[in-house]
């Protein structure tokens, strides 16, 4: 592998996050014959789904083709939202005012029980309510910025506070940006310490948790799945799909539903504390107005830039990406042209058609997916809610359950169209 001059000598093309939590080394597990439960992926969905079986007394298998939380789940930005893709406006178009309502307001509440569920069980995962730099790439987004704080949707209103490009050095130590827009209530967390803790709750909970697993088939006979594994076959009553931007050929239904996008990190080596404070004095979680999404904050040591976007397509291997990452650093921090990179890594996250996520039951199969690149909150929220609609508990339905789950015409998981779209999204990023 080709390692890049701008690349320092201890580079790693794998997530900054593992070097303080590697991949966790779980103790040899026989894959059960049966069980009630059977949780495909081992992400924040599929863990808080087992989370709810397993503390209701079923017997709960949760199994990974690869390491616990090796998929999106210890590999992302750490920038919690709990916004979803569409507007207000647009999904009233959509579904109504109280249909979009309801679906903005169980999303921002996901965040809310997140920060609950993260204090409650002591995890101890950098977990702060730090608030968000929205930056707005060009003066017109920002007049739009500025709306959006003005004009809020009654029962919609968020604590925004707009910032002027003259203001904005508070803010970030870049020339780039044309103002922004702080929320507030945003928060950051180290994901995979996050993750590492909510997978010592699931094995407390007396899972059995199987890694380098991988879901091969599944048949149904009657009210019993039947399911084939690179490790043998398991008997299960229920099936939960917690695959994500990973999801494959073996649920083909979810499959023709969710669109993989890669994203795209890098970290910078550490610098003087001092230096990495002066490029992002309010220490937020950043991102912008563009729609090839850029998003990047400091590392909880605060002395590493950690940088992320989609920069590709469907590049998976993250050294021939992260040139282009770089530029996109340096185009709105040009003064760390010296310093080196550290870590550069990739993964795929669940897109859907209409940009919401979705959860339910198809053929008798659970599922929780499609974040459209906002999961920390949302994967979260929706595995425990799909653990408990399993349980047939009351009131566990979601606004999230109504939407149908659209695909298209010959896509069967195979994004053909994307290369295409993102040239589109340049475009508009440039005009507009
Ligand atoms: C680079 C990057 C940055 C991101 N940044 C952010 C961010 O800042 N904020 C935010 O909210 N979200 C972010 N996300 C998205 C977020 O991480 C995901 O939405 C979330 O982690 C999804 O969790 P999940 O459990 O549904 O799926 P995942 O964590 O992806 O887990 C799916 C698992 O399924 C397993 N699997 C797949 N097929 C099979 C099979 N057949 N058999 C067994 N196992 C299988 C995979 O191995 C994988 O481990 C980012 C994602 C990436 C890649």
């Amino acid at each position: 592998m080709t390692v890049h001059s701008f690349c320092s000598p201890d580079f790693k093309a794998e997530p900054y996050w593992w070097d303080d939590t590697p991949r966790p080394e779980l103790p040899w597990q026989p894959l059960p014959d049966d069980t009630d439960v059977l949780v495909i992926g081992s992400g924040y969905t599929g863990l808080h789904c087992a989370l709810q079986t397993a503390s209701a007394g079923r017997s709960t298998t949760v199994i990974d083709a690869e390491d616990a939380g090796w998929g999106c789940s210890s590999r992302n930005g750490g920038q919690i939202s709990g916004e979803i893709k569409p507007g207000y406006a647009e999904l009233r178009r959509r579904y109504g005012h109280d249909a979009a309502l309801a679906l903005v307001q169980e999303a921002r509440a996901a965040l809310e029980w997140l920060g609950e569920f993260v204090a409650s069980n002591g995890i101890e995962c950098e977990y702060r309510q730090c608030g968000r730099f929205l930056a707005a790439h060009n003066p017109r987004q920002f007049r739009q910025l500025v709306a959006r704080a003005r004009q809020q949707t009654p029962g919609l209103e968020q604590p925004l506070r707009i910032v002027e490009r003259r203001d904005q050095a508070n803010e970030i130590d870049s020339d780039y940006y044309h103002g922004g827009l702080v929320v507030e209530h945003h928060c950051g967390l180290d994901p995979a310490r996050y993750h590492r803790g909510l997978l010592r709750l699931v094995e407390e909970s007396g899972t059995r948790v199987v890694t380098r697993c991988a879901a091969l088939g599944i048949q149904r006979y009657g009210d019993v799945f039947r399911v084939e594994t690179s490790r043998g076959t398991i008997r299960a009553r229920d099936i939960v799909v917690a695959t994500n931007g990973y999801t494959g050929t073996v649920t083909p239904w979810q499959r023709r539903r969710i669109i993989p996008i890669g994203s795209y990190m890098l970290a910078t080596e550490p610098m003087e504390a001092a230096r990495a404070e002066r490029l992002m004095p309010a220490d937020r979680v950043y991102s912008d107005t563009r729609r090839i999404v850029v998003y990047f904050r400091r590392s909880p040591d605060g002395r590493r830039v950690l940088f992320g976007g989609r920069v590709s397509v469907f590049e998976s291997d993250p050294v021939r990406s992260l040139p282009a990452l770089r530029r996109e650093l340096l185009r709105i921090f040009p003064q760390l042209e010296d310093v080196r990179i550290s870590h550069s890594w990739m993964g795929f996250v669940g897109y859907t058609f209409d940009t919401l996520p979705h959860l339910g039951m198809h053929d008798g199969i659970h599922y929780a997916m499609g974040y459209c690149g906002s999961g920390i909150c949302l994967a979260s929220y929706f595995g425990n809610r799909l653990g408990l609609q399993l349980l047939g508990k009351a009131g566990a339905t979601s606004a999230f359950n109504q939407p149908k789950f659209q695909t298209r015409p010959l896509y069967s998981g195979k994004p053909w169209f994307l290369a295409t779209a993102v040239r589109y999204y340049q475009l508009l990023d440039r005009l507009i």
